[in-house]
């Protein structure tokens, strides 16, 4: 499956976008989008599982928190 945040120009740095409704996560890398997802865009898009899954190398980094 293709990135989904590459799909939607969500850039690789700087704060992380959410790919569906644009909404910016504040903090580091994607703080805050396991709640968001699972009350926005669960039950209507797409899975929370299956985003994390399309995240390429570049955008799922931030989640390791280096
Ligand atoms: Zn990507
Ligand atoms: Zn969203």
């Amino acid at each position: 499956m293709e990135c989904l945040c590459c799909k939607h120009n969500v850039p690789m740095e700087g704060s992380r976008v959410c790919p569906i409704c644009n909404h910016a996560f504040r903090g580091n890398g994607w703080d805050g989008i396991d709640a968001h997802w699972k009350a926005k865009h669960e039950k209507r898009s797409v899975p929370y599982e299956q985003f994390w899954k399309s995240l390429c190398a570049g955008h799922g980094a931030s989640m390791k928190r280096k």
